[in-house]
């Protein structure tokens, strides 16, 4: 498990200020996560603090800089076993209620409502990562409460309707109705592959067949059957 943590700095501070914002040293332990590393990253004009985590090993990367845009993402790797859409379904199904955000829809308002520059979240052939910023560092840290909830604590553990949601289901609107399908992933995907696309997968399937080589169109092979 990686967690980053980008810029948190209150206001502007000169290049190679770190001291004076109290970054810890190699050793020191730090809300129990105990500091691995720390090196200059020229390029963006940062210090980089890597913590682990005592208890879990869980990682921990801080980007200090002057970028008053701050950042918060949950990273988790999830390296698919299978051509089933998994980690992208739980991706979604993360993001739609916990224990302490229950409403399945407060993602979308705190999307639209919120004082945040990006807020989304991503699935990729090896990882599964929830990115968020804000101008705000208050506005930042009631996101990120929010997806660390969602991600530790998601409703999905007790309730299979929202993988059913998110994944697929069958509908009827009425007795009368055909029968149809549906779910939230599985539109993503007839929407996202075109058929060039599916040339694409259905070559890296040939060349590399005990590889599941991306995640982002996992679901596809189920659904257009190739
Ligand atoms: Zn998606």
């Amino acid at each position: 498990m990686l967690v980053c943590v980008l810029p948190a700095m209150a206001e502007p501070a000169p290049a190679g200020a770190a001291e004076a914002v109290g970054l810890p040293a190699v050793g020191d332990v730090v809300e129990g996560f105990e500091v691995k590393e720390i090196r200059p990253f020229a390029l963006i004009g940062a210090q980089l603090v890597l913590f682990e985590h005592q208890k879990t090993g869980a990682k921990l990367l801080y980007v200090a800089n002057e970028d008053t845009n701050r950042a918060f993402q949950l990273s988790f790797p999830t390296r698919p076993e299978d051509y089933t859409g998994l980690p992208h379904v739980f991706e979604h199904a993360t993001l739609s209620g916990s224990e302490k955000y229950p409403s399945a829809s407060l993602w979308f308002n705190l999307s639209f409502q919120s004082y945040n520059t990006y807020m989304n979240a991503h699935t990729t052939d090896a990882l599964t990562y929830y990115p968020l910023a804000s101008l705000s560092e208050e506005q930042l840290l009631r996101l990120a409460d929010f997806y660390t909830d969602s991600c530790f604590h998601p409703l999905i553990m007790e309730r299979e309707d929202i993988c059913r949601t998110e994944a697929w289901r069958y509908e009827m609107t009425d007795m009368d109705s055909p029968l149809t399908l549906n779910g939230t992933v599985y539109s993503e995907m007839l929407g996202a592959v075109t058929l060039d696309f599916r040339a694409m997968i259905n070559t890296n399937t040939v060349t590399f067949p005990a590889l599941p080589w991306y995640t982002i169109t996992a679901g596809i092979r189920t659904i257009f059957r190739i």
